[in-house]
């Protein structure tokens, strides 16, 4: 069967029809995107109310695509207190977020029960705030630091408060392009078996892949499919979240950069491929606001959150550190034909806007 055929029908596709996905034109590519993307969600634009905390950037590895440690390119080293989390998590609250994403680098003077404390104070004052914290790194990290297994670690998270887990560190599955980008950190293996084990303990979390650096097409085809057979195991993954490359301040050298084109065409190819991941994310930190919008139109169903200050993708270059005021998010949804709707963490819908409740129709 033809590709087009195979699109027509809505069969499942492997990995020689996602590679003819690519060589589709872009707007083809994208009416097929868009048509799984307006079946699933309409023209509903998700998004959350959320705070992004990144307690330190002091990191045991050297992944090479990465800005955001301190390193000879990056000499601001930070670290936060117990204190000083809890506070800006209270001040976020007061301001109405939903939501904390704590993630951090992998410093062993922040050990799991210095986390811990604070996920299990932030639910004491806090009950209703949902708390998504640690990439299957840092559990991987944790897990080495203190000698306990996966499930051990998983088990004290779920214990302290923890709702769900971010998608992070995924970046590329390819073991060799793994190596190259970033030894050190978990494999790839071991990645997907961390969140197979959260999955079973009836647990969400998101996948990330970063691209645009030195991988192909293949592995990023390669990376969904891998995701795709964990999901149908358990269904666990709630969104995927495809991330632009940031290129500034950090050890990677690429000699070509994606354009716009090759971005939407990755979007587009992951709506497809993933048929069994309900959401794709659109991160405007990493793609910009603009980009994320025009993404909406090529599969992607979700913007992310307001973040309020973003850390990890501005220290590469991206235009994000301020996170993004709520009436500007749903200016811009509303102004591109979408219909803004919060959600909280695990995609439950808490409001769908009106044109006339955010303002740019008044
Ligand atoms: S990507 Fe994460 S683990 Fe790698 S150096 Fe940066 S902070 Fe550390």
């Amino acid at each position: 069967m033809g590709i087009i055929n195979k699109l027509e029908k809505n069969a499942r596709l492997d990995f020689d029809d996602g590679l003819k996905l690519y060589e589709l034109d872009l707007f083809t590519l994208g009416h097929f995107a868009n048509l799984r993307r307006v079946s699933m969600w309409g023209k509903k634009v998700y998004f959350n109310i959320n705070r992004h905390i990144n307690p330190t950037n002091i990191c045991k590895d050297i992944c090479k695509f990465c800005a955001f440690s301190a390193n000879r390119k990056n000499p601001n080293s930070y670290k936060y207190t117990k204190e000083e989390v809890l506070q800006i998590a209270e001040d976020a609250c007061k301001r109405g977020i939903k939501e904390v994403h704590i993630v951090s680098a992998h410093n062993k003077e922040h050990d799991l029960y210095w986390y811990i404390d604070i996920f299990k104070e932030l639910k004491r004052r806090f009950p209703n705030l949902h708390i998504k914290a640690f990439t299957a790194a840092e559990v991987h990290f944790l897990s080495t630091l203190h000698n306990l297994s996966y499930e051990e670690v998983l088990d004290k998270m779920i214990e302290a408060g923890v709702d769900s887990m971010p998608g992070g560190g995924a970046e590329i599955f390819d073991e060799k392009i793994r190596a190259y980008i970033c030894k050190g950190k978990v494999d790839s293996k071991n990645w997907l078996k961390i969140h197979e084990l959260w999955h079973k303990s009836g647990r969400f979390s998101n996948a990330t892949m970063l691209f645009g650096h030195v991988e192909e097409r293949k592995e990023r085809i390669e990376h969904m499919l891998r995701l795709r057979d964990v999901q149908d195991r358990t269904g666990g993954f709630n969104a995927f979240i495809p991330l632009v490359y940031q290129r500034d301040n950090n050890y990677l050298k690429v000699d070509k950069f994606l354009g716009s084109a090759e971005i939407l065409k990755t979007i587009a190819v992951s709506r497809l491929i993933l048929d069994n991941i309900p959401h794709i994310k659109a991160y405007w930190a990493s793609a910009t606001l603009s980009l994320a919008m025009v993404a909406q139109e090529f599969g992607a169903d979700d913007l992310d959150g307001t973040i309020e200050k973003e850390a990890i993708q501005s220290a590469g270059g991206a235009k994000s550190a301020g996170g993004q005021a709520l009436k500007d998010f749903l200016d811009i949804i509303v102004t591109s034909g979408f219909i803004p709707v919060e959600r909280d963490s695990l995609y439950n819908e808490l409001r769908v806007y009106e044109e006339t409740d955010c303002g740019v129709c008044q």
